[in-house]
C-alpha cells in the first residue's frame, strides 16, 4: 500500500518527483562510502597502533554496509519510480500523470475517465 498512499497523498508527479531525489540522495550516499573506503585503505598502514587500525577497519566496515545498502536501495527505488512512470499514461488520451487514485492499484484519468490498474504489474 505505500505507493499508493504517498501518490494519493502527494500525486503522482510530486511523488515520481520525490522518488528520483531519495534514490539519488542514496546513490551519493554509496559513492561517498566508496570514497570514504578509498582513503580509508590509503591510510590503512599496520604500522601504527591496533587502535588506529581498528578504527580504519570498522570505517571500512560501515561504510561498505551503508553504500551496499545505499547502492541496492537507489536501484530499487529508481526502477520503481520507473515502472510506475511507465504506467501513468493513459491509454485512451495520452494524458500523463493526470489521473486520481480510485483503489488501492486502480485510477481513473482526470481527462477522459479512462480506468486503468497502475500499481499491480509491478
Ligand atoms: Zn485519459
Amino acid at each position: 500500500m505505500e505507493p499508493a498512499d504517498s501518490i494519493r497523498r502527494l500525486g503522482f508527479s510530486r511523488w515520481y518527483e520525490r522518488r528520483l531525489i531519495e534514490a539519488h540522495a542514496w546513490l551519493i550516499s554509496g559513492i561517498f562510502c566508496i570514497t570514504a573506503i578509498a582513503a580509508c585503505m590509503e591510510e590503512l598502514a599496520f604500522r601504527g597502533s591496533i587502535l588506529r587500525l581498528l578504527a580504519y577497519v570498522i570505517v571500512v566496515m560501515a561504510s561498505g554496509a551503508i553504500g551496499i545498502y545505499g547502492l541496492s536501495r537507489y536501484q530499487q527505488l529508481l526502477s520503481e519510480a520507473e515502472q510506475l512512470g511507465e504506467q501513468a499514461t493513459c491509454r485512451a488520451c495520452g494524458a500523463y500523470a493526470r489521473f486520481r487514485l480510485i483503489s488501492g492499484s486502480h485510477v481513473r484519468c482526470r481527462k477522459c475517465s479512462n480506468e486503468w490498474c497502475l500499481i499491480g504489474t509491478i
